[in-house]
């Protein structure tokens, strides 16, 4: 199938995309990597009568490592996030979560914002942003600008917060307190492909490596990004000798996953219970620094 015809805008500035935004309204959508869009409009799944083309504004292209964040501009593509040094230095899970995310050419085009706006429940970053409670900013023209927290920005599958005339410009990701480490897991049947269930776990340890918090988002339970604390599972115990099946025993009882044509519900919940419990002790020995959290996918 081919698209429903459509005006396209290309804008070289931001003014001018917003511009372009306001006066297209309900009928337009940013069109950023494409990934997503672009089966959705193929297969007539949505036929808006403009695409406002953010591919040349250069301005948006960008991952900042603030004091106490990453900043992940709307142009950055998956694979900018993976490959930056900096990003990964104080925030790893960035990095781990990523190179989950479909495959090398996919991540080279598409980007994290549109993946965050995209709020596609199977979808890895939506579930970063939530696990560290980052946020995304929002503008439109005439100088409006909202800052939306994760906890507000995913709405239900396929649907975030972003209003018509609004453009997504940037997404911070706070970095975790001192003593953290992170890990991601994730099962899919192929490589590449969307998870069947996966986790981003953070495990924060004081001085004497005792566990102080455990805070774990998932993808592919529900129909937002779920995110739970599961310190009281595992506080005060050595990240080496912690009863890390206990972590994934109460996350298992905490989520409310559906059946659909690739899972069970009862597949789904014993994934989250094993996964869980594995990603936790590798955080846990990433925090105290004798282990990795999953570099690259496996
Ligand atoms: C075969 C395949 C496998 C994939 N597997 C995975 C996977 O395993 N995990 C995963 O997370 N993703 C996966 N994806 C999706 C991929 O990550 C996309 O890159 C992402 O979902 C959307 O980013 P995009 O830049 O391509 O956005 P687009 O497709 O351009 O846009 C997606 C939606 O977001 C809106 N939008 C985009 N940017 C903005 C913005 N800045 N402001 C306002 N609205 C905006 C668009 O209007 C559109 O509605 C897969 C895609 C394909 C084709």
């Amino acid at each position: 199938m081919k698209p429903a015809s459509f005006v396209y805008h290309r804008p070289t500035d931001l003014g001018d995309a917003l511009a372009a935004l306001a006066e297209v309204g309900h009928d337009g959508k940013v069109l950023a990597g494409g990934q997503s869009l672009v089966p959705v409009l193929t297969m007539r799944l949505a036929a808006p009568g403009h695409l406002v083309d953010i591919n040349r504004l250069a301005e948006l292209r960008h991952v900042t490592v603030t004091g106490d964040a990453v900043r992940v501009g709307a142009l950055a593509r998956h694979t900018d996030l993976e490959r930056d040094e900096p990003a990964y230095a104080v925030l790893p899970l960035l990095r781990r979560a990523t190179a989950h995310v479909a495959h090398r050419t996919i991540r080279n085009r598409g980007t994290t914002v549109g993946s965050l706006v995209h709020a596609d429940p199977a979808a890895e970053l939506p579930a970063v942003l939530a696990v560290l409670a980052g946020e995304v900013e929002l503008v439109r023209a005439g100088g409006g600008r909202r800052l939306v927290p994760a906890g507000e920005f995913f709405l239900g599958p396929l649907e975030s917060a972003v209003r018509p005339g609004e453009l997504a410009v940037s997404a911070t990701f706070p970095v975790p307190p001192a003593g953290t480490g992170s890990a991601w897991l994730e099962l899919s049947r192929r490589r590449g492909d969307y998870a069947l269930v996966g986790v981003g776990v953070l495990v924060t340890l004081d001085a004497e490596q005792r566990v102080t918090r455990v805070r774990a988002g998932y993808v592919s339970v529900g129909p937002t990004p779920i995110v739970l604390d599961l310190t009281d599972a595992v506080a005060g115990q050595r990240y080496d000798e912690a009863a890390w099946a206990a972590a994934g025993a109460l996350a298992a009882t905490l989520v409310h996953p559906e059946e659909d044509i690739h899972a069970t519900a009862a597949y789904r919940r014993h994934l989250v219970a094993v996964l869980t419990s594995r990603a936790a002790q590798r955080a846990g020995a990433d925090a105290a620094g004798t282990g990795a959290g999953t570099e690259g996918a496996e």
